[in-house]
């Protein structure tokens, strides 16, 4: 390359949130999505909160011209953005191409969210995040080929601002790595095969990047830090340096930022990177360590991901630029400091949380925050530590008080932990509980249940909602649960179901309202966070020792059984999603935290065994999401989020029956533990798969109860009895007859009433005719 490179700024982020502070998108899609306002409408909406985010970013310290701000805008996501940008749309939303080929927002909208008979494309979690992405369909018949610009309209639309932006695109190796293959592709086709047709359109959105003024783009590769994806670190590694030889080579093309966030980038992903013509790399420098060496790197910017762009916490600035150091050590042409991920992850800014603790507020880092952080470190970086040395201590007293926080640390809750004896965690011999349970129970063959929640009408959020404003008092507020919980009652009973729930009307959310009524616990008024589309989801903050002030569900579940001769489950959610779906301390291990909760839910378990419940589900829909990437922290994962559970069910006495449920359907990796979770009945996902996981389930011995899903409660389709009967069929012909529960998918709070009722009637019926099927 003949003319100069611009430099690569000394700091920056890898990713903004998207939504908007009061979720501006969210309401700006939506709108249009239900045909209230046009798309130039929605348009003028994006732009609008595209330009206030960079205005934002700048007065934050980050440079207006210097490609330090990311264009990271998506209307829905990132990964679908750029599959349309290069026409991989699948053959059923074809039509809805413009004359030319190009794919506008509404074949874009389409595709997303389904159309019709059109099926949606599938969405699955990004890495270890509780961010939900589509997924590509690639075969070989896809055809490549520039149909949306988009991004290049944005890098013009900044310019016009007097900005020079840095667009954000999942890079090719991602892209095809994380896609399926098409239903027309031949059995064992490769997406990434796909790759060398692939990158001469993504030569040609550089290309394009560059004209409108882009002067670096970020090409983002977190494909090359999983360890859980088909292809091997080994494919993967070669897949980017054949990549990257061919963009780098690019003539007209603008620098190119490869960032791997989310995990340890490989060795050999390393080398890759270090020997292709590209100007930067960024690694996540919170989530793994700096090789010994990497070749080529000396003309290159090394970008290093070292605020978390994970948590929000303030944490240890004296420690990140210790990682900036290690990484200079690498000989690098030059270092800058930036976020681990994109910010995408956190929430926008602390100072919007005005009723929180002051003293919380002041340890934690949302976005806004963070970009200050990166800000500062950029500045040590051009200056000198001395320039920062105010900033670092300052940062440094913040943490020290947050250790030494009354609320941080609880005697009572240490002792607890530290006294834990391998008995805690152990319910002894399944055969025992199960003779103590059939005895007590008297369940049918088959017994019918459904997963806790019932359909969350208007009329309850509407409730809610005047409850929480103050407009709807706390007993008559309770009388309209309680009146909620008998209608529910009366309708499982009037169904036949055996095993009943009480319907989680009073719940918003099953993590935010364990961390409502638990000490160690905050929650936030405008933490919202994109888990896809335009959901958003606002975690709690478990910021202290966990426990539980007062009993929270035993009320609400003695009420329910009261009204029925019928067994109640009591409903509760297990420490790992509570952590999983929870912004948690970073201050010590998993484990630990993982360990309080549990001991809080055990206290629960007890006091709801006490007032004559019988059957408690302990909810694990997160078990497999929190599985690290990396394939060496697996086991150490599995040994604690097991334990946690083992923990919290384990008081339970053996006539108790102890339910869970896992919300998908890839037992893969996660097969044993879900065995040693020793749970006495689990449900699982099932329907959608046509009862694919049965198979799997009988393979793998497991031997307690099982119940798998056979109404696939994610659509308002009604099972039909056949339906249903065919997946109760193959569930008793694969697994031990006496075993086997039958029960939808999941809860049913997203669902109406009127596909419930049907759904569940024919879910009864079937049941009923496999129990004359089978012998006695
Ligand atoms: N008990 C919860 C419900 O029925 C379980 C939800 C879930 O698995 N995500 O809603
Ligand atoms: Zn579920």
């Amino acid at each position: 390359m003949s003319d100069p490179r611009p430099q690569f700024p000394r700091g920056t982020i890898l990713g903004y949130p998207r939504i908007g502070r009061r979720r501006e998108l969210k309401r700006a899609v939506e709108a249009h999505w239900s045909g209230a306002t046009d798309v130039q409408t929605l348009e003028r909406a994006a732009a609008e909160l595209r330009r206030a985010t960079r205005e934002r970013l700048a007065a934050l310290g980050l440079g207006r011209d210097d490609s330090s701000i990311p264009e990271s805008f998506s209307f829905y996501d990132q990964v679908h953005d750029a599959a349309v940008a290069v026409g991989a749309l699948p053959e059923r939303f074809g039509a809805r191409r413009g004359d030319d080929g190009r794919i506008g927002l509404d074949a874009y909208f389409a595709a997303a969210r389904g159309a019709g008979d059109d099926a949606p494309l599938e969405m699955t979690k990004w890495f270890d995040t509780n961010y939900h992405y589509l997924v590509p369909e690639i075969g070989p018949e896809t055809a490549f080929a520039m149909s949306c610009d988009r991004f290049a309209r944005q890098v013009a639309e900044a310019r016009a601002d007097g900005f020079t932006v840095r667009p954000v695109l999942v890079g090719p190796v991602t892209l095809l790595a994380l896609s399926k293959a098409t239903d027309a592709a031949p059995a064992g086709f490769d997406p990434l095969s796909r790759l060398d047709d692939l990158l001469p359109v993504y030569v040609e959105l550089l290309e394009g990047l560059r004209a409108a003024g882009a002067e670096w783009v970020q090409l983002d590769e977190p494909a090359l830090v999983s360890e859980s994806l088909p292809a091997t670190t080994a494919q993967l590694a070669d897949a980017a340096a054949r990549a990257y030889e061919v963009l780098g080579a690019a003539t007209g093309r603008p620098s190119l930022l490869v960032a791997a966030p989310y995990a340890q980038l490989s060795d050999a992903a390393w080398a890759a990177l270090g020997a292709a013509p590209i100007e930067a790399i960024a690694v996540d420098l919170t989530r793994g360590g700096v090789p010994a060496a990497v070749g080529g790197l000396a003309g290159k910017t090394l970008v290093g991901g070292v605020v978390d762009g994970r948590n929000v916490w303030r944490g240890d600035l004296e420690a990140a630029w210790g990682r900036l150091s290690d990484l200079a050590a690498l000989g690098a042409g030059s270092v800058a400091a930036a976020t681990s991920t994109s910010l995408q992850h956190v929430p926008h800014d602390v100072d919007d949380e005005s009723a929180l603790d002051p003293r919380l507020a002041s340890w934690l880092a949302f976005a806004d925050q963070k970009v200050g952080q990166v800000v500062t470190l950029a500045t040590g970086l051009a200056e000198g530590r001395a320039a920062i040395e105010d900033a670092l201590m300052e940062a440094s007293v913040a943490l020290a008080a947050r250790r030494s926080s009354p609320g941080v640390r609880d005697g009572a809750v240490r002792a607890r932990t530290a006294g834990l004896v391998d008995a805690d965690f152990d319910r002894g011999a399944y055969g025992t509980r199960v003779e103590a349970q059939d005895a007590q129970l008297a369940l049918p063959l088959l017994p019918t249940t459904t997963i806790g929640s019932f359909p969350q009408t208007d009329e309850i959020r509407r409730a809610r909602a005047r409850h929480g404003r103050g407009e709807l008092g706390a007993a008559e507020y309770e009388r309209f649960l309680r009146d909620e919980i008998a209608r529910v009652v009366t309708l499982q009973e009037d169904l036949g179901l055996d095993v009943l729930v009480h319907g989680e009307a009073e719940r918003n959310d099953m993590v935010q309202y364990f961390a409502e009524h638990l000490d160690g616990f905050a929650v936030t008024e405008n933490g919202w966070v994109q888990s896809y589309g335009s959901r958003a989801t606002r975690p709690s903050i478990l910021w202290g020792d966990v426990s539980r002030p007062a009993p929270i569900t035993v009320a609400w579940s003695t009420f329910a059984q009261s009204l029925t001769d019928k067994p109640m489950k009591g409903m509760l959610t297990g420490p790992v999603t509570i952590l999983a779906w929870s912004f948690v301390r970073d201050d010590q291990p998993l484990s630990e935290t993982a360990n309080q909760v549990a001991l809080a839910l055990r206290d629960e378990i007890a006091d709801l065994e006490d007032a004559g419940i019988r059957v408690i589900q302990v909810d694990e829909p997160a078990l497999r999401e929190l599985l690290p990437l990396a394939v060496a922290d697996q086991p150490a994962y599995l040994a604690w989020s097991v334990a946690s559970f083992r923990l919290a069910t384990a008081g339970a006495a053996p006539a108790t029956q102890v339910h869970t449920h896992l919300c998908y359907s890839e037992f893969d990796v996660v097969i044993d533990a879900i065995a040693a979770l020793d749970a006495d009945v689990t449900s699982i996902e099932a329907a959608r798969s046509r009862g694919e996981v049965i198979g799997d389930i009988a393979s793998s011995g497991f031997a307690a109860g099982i119940g798998p899903g056979v109404y696939d409660i994610h659509s308002p389709r009604v099972p039909s009895v056949d339906e249903i009967s065919e997946l109760l069929d193959r569930a008793v012909a694969e697994l031990p007859l006496r075993r086997v529960w039958v029960n939808p998918d999941c809860g049913l709070k997203t669902r109406g009433y009127g596909e419930t009722v049907t759904s569940l009637r024919n879910l009864v019926e079937a049941t009923r005719a496999a129990r004359t099927r089978v012998p006695a």
